[in-house]
């Protein structure tokens, strides 16, 4: 009998390995393949990756997910995408060959981009994000494309000409497993296309305007669909073969989608590199008021897109692989829980990784990081402390400003990704944000969301209540301890992260 059950297979192209899980219909975890890709970093602030390295790992994965499940693949009805988000890949699509390596968006390059943009825009950033939710800056693919195009031999001409094509890596796994220079269809989802600053976020179209700001031709850019439906099918030649291709989220909306996040004032935070919070808002678009971001959250076929507010942090289990490798003062990241239970408390010790500027609510790019509150009393578990306190209180400020900005306080947390393991931070999380803190039996909530949009499309689930239904509470915390102290905390955190700013490197010339 076992051979007639039937499967979704999810793609999770993230920023440091490809992952393909499999899921079956209760939305458990049947088989996982994953295999790391290399990270080159050319300069300083520079991160690329090898677009056909990802699309090796990518096929690997899927082969090993399957040979695990020992399964065909006739049983997967369906195969979902979901990916790291604004990384920008352009390619020949007569020869199928990248024209450069993949930007990836925690690379820096496109300062002077930006701030030529911004300077000649009377309205200047404000703009953008009226019409595409985001703010212009180095994270979104837009200035990545141009720099493209212009510092590639060649590529301008080319791309005028109509032979390059552009994508977020979901649209270059898409392109690639539907048959590459042989058909393969040219598409993108909402979500990623939110992820651009080319998309007029209530219209759902590319800006044909800021398009032209960033010299971008438009022949290049794919289709916009939405979150859900039949893009295509695999490719003779891969190891899906008429599969159809049938969901694609960004891997955050991807894992507020796998936490069933589907009411407005729902929030979930993923705690991986950095922290990704996102609060549903429904229909609506709500435009922040207080640093964050406006989303698409998903859209399911041709029903209307439900939009999500967004607070990025940049840093938070970086930091804890930064304690790991660059002081060494911890071995492996769950070390450091150990050691941080050694003391009482942070000793008044605050660390603010503003490593590479702050991202929400601030968005300073003049920012670097600052360990403050030191007196001789501080020792390695105080620091230990102050490296996982960080993080909730970074994902305490963008809930404050979600609360500030949707103006119903949220009533609780759901939490997923690496550091969820950390009993002690989740803890003082909740402690912080006042409300329970919850983690799903399911930890896998980002591929589980792609698979879930493209088994929605194919109809082997009914809807966001079949979601609902396989989502389940694994464990919750609950605030504790004093609320005055835990006040207090927080007033130095803010006091803390205002001695981070207008930090300038006397020896660095413009
Ligand atoms: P990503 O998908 O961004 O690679 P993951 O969700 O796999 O991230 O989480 C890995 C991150 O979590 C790493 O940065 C690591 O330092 C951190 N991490 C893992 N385990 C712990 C732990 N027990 N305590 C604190 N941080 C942890």
């Amino acid at each position: 009998m076992s051979d007639q059950q039937q499967y979704v297979l999810a793609i999770d192209e993230g920023t440091t390995s490809a992952r393909a899980i499999i899921f079956d219909h209760s939305g458990s975890v049947v088989s996982i393949g994953q295999r790391e890709f290399e990270q080159i970093l050319p300069r300083a602030g520079w991160v690329e990756h090898d677009p056909i390295e990802i699309m090796q790992a990518v096929n690997d994965v899927v082969g090993q997910a399957l040979g695990r499940a020992d399964i065909n693949r006739h049983q997967v009805v369906a195969v979902g995408i979901t990916n790291q988000r604004e990384t920008t890949i352009v390619w020949d699509r007569t020869t199928g060959k990248p024209v450069y390596n993949a930007i990836v968006w925690q690379d820096g390059r496109t300062t002077s981009i930006v701030d030529e943009i911004s300077a000649g825009d009377e309205l200047g950033t404000e703009r953008y994000r009226q019409i595409t939710g985001e703010n212009i800056s180095n994270y979104p693919s837009a200035p990545k494309i141009k720099w493209i195009l212009d510092n590639v031999d060649g590529a301008r001409e080319k791309a005028e000409a109509g032979d390059l094509l552009f994508g977020t890596p979901d649209t270059w796994v898409l392109w690639n497993l539907t048959g590459g220079v042989n058909g393969g269809v040219h598409v993108t989802d909402v979500t990623n296309a939110s992820r651009t600053l080319l998309m007029d976020i209530r219209e759902l179209t590319w800006r044909e305007d800021i398009c032209k700001d960033f010299d971008i031709p438009m022949s290049m850019l794919p289709e916009i669909k939405s979150s859900s439906e039949v893009y295509g099918y695999g490719s003779k030649n891969s190891l899906l073969i008429d599969t159809p291709v049938a969901g694609i989220l960004g891997d955050q909306q991807a894992a507020t989608f796998g936490q069933a996040c589907f009411e407005p004032g729902n929030v979930k935070n993923t705690y991986g590199t950095g922290c990704f919070t996102l609060m549903n808002t429904g229909e609506d678009a709500v435009f922040s008021k207080n640093g964050l971001l406006t989303t698409v959250c998903y859209k399911i076929g041709d029903k209307k897109p439900v939009y999500a507010l967004e607070g990025s942090i940049a840093v938070a289990g970086s930091l804890v692989q930064w304690l790991r490798d660059n002081l060494r003062i911890i071995s492996s990241a769950p070390e450091i829980e150990d050691l941080a239970n050694t003391v009482e408390d942070n000793g008044g010790a605050y660390f603010v990784p503003a490593f590479s500027g702050l991202f929400a609510p601030y968005w300073r790019t003049d920012a670097r990081g600052a360990l403050v509150g030191l007196t001789r009393f501080i020792n390695r578990g105080h620091l230990a402390r102050a490296v996982i306190e960080a993080t909730a209180f970074q994902t305490r400020e963008v809930v404050d400003a979600m609360n500030a900005d949707s103006g119903v306080p949220i009533t609780a947390l759901k939490v997923d990704g690496g550091m969820t393991a950390n009993n002690t931070l989740m803890q003082f999380q909740a402690d912080q944000v006042g409300v329970p803190v919850i983690r799903p039996v399911v930890a896998e909530t980002t591929a589980l969301g792609a698979a879930y949009a493209a088994g929605i499309a194919v109809g082997f689930w009914n809807g966001e209540q079949d979601v609902i239904d396989n989502w389940a509470e694994d464990k919750r915390w609950e605030p504790q301890g004093d609320q005055d102290e835990r006040a207090r905390l927080y007033r130095n955190w803010k006091k803390a992260v205002t001695k981070t700013f207008d930090w300038v490197d006397e020896d660095v010339k413009d």
